[in-house]
């Protein structure tokens, strides 16, 4: 079955990504209220953006689903791991890919491979108070589950920091980065498109939202900042967002002259 990217979408990503990457900069004040001052809906996807992926919390995941297929399909390790990147390549997730070729029970699935180890996760309370601090609301957007959201959220001392959380059954089991998917969430939750940042650590999830005008922050330790439909990069979440409430709350009262 044909995937249900662009045909040339990996062509032009590997375009973007085969020259070397230029180190992301620390934005400049007034670039960051230019391109954020508006915002007031926060999107943050949740793994290996909420928290580091040296954390190692997805990758004990990504062990779990290996080891499911490996069970299921009587595959070796080596070519269930395989397998499993062409799924997340081609469809979105490595789920989407056993529910398009061979009709997996998601809720089985989820359940089994969100069975894992949060003790890895630690709080983080310079996250949390950066968060508290950004102007209007703040929701979770993930390809996992929600339950397992509440988990990772608890986990790291972010309780109470969002006032929704949405998943892949919220999305009817369509991942990012399909369109489908933030017409679900976007239109579930009422949030404006226009009005709202996301941040993410996978930078194909961040094309749809850039074309409806969502302001795209990228995250992780190669983040690169040239990609079109990135505003900004940054290795350091925390950081970045500590840096948007005071600039943000403090813009209304420089544009008055006050
Ligand atoms: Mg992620």
């Amino acid at each position: 079955m044909d995937p249900p990217f662009p045909p040339r979408y990996h062509e032009r990503m590997s375009d973007a990504l085969s020259s070397p990457a230029p180190s992301a900069p620390v934005p400049d004040p007034a670039r960051l209220v230019a391109r954020l001052g508006h915002v007031r809906e926060w999107i943050f996807d949740l793994d290996n953006t909420l928290y580091p992926a040296s954390n190692a919390l997805f990758a004990q995941i990504e062990e779990r689903m290996a080891a499911y297929m490996m069970r299921v399909f009587g595959l070796r390790r080596s070519d269930a791991q395989k397998l499993r990147r062409e799924y997340w390549r081609d469809h979105g997730t490595t789920l989407a890919g056993l529910m398009r070729n061979h009709r997996t029970d998601p809720d089985a699935f989820l359940d089994e491979v969100h069975r894992i180890d949060f003790s890895v996760l630690r709080p983080d309370p310079r996250l949390r108070a950066a968060m508290l601090a950004l102007p209007g609301r703040r929701i979770v957007f993930t390809n996992g589950t929600s339950d397992y959201a509440r988990r990772v959220i608890a986990a790291l001392g972010l309780d109470g920091c969002f006032e929704a959380v949405y998943g892949i059954r919220e999305a009817f089991y369509t991942p990012k980065p399909l369109p489908a998917a933030y017409q679900r969430i976007f239109g579930a939750d009422g949030l404006n498109p226009r009005r709202a940042a996301m941040f993410e650590d996978d930078p194909r999830n961040l094309e749809v939202p850039h074309a409806l005008g969502v302001a795209c922050v990228l995250v992780g330790p190669e983040a690169r900042p040239d990609l079109p439909h990135v505003d900004f990069a940054t290795d350091d979440l925390a950081g970045f967002v500590s840096r948007l409430g005071p600039l943000l709350r403090a813009a209304p009262r420089l544009e008055s002259g006050a």
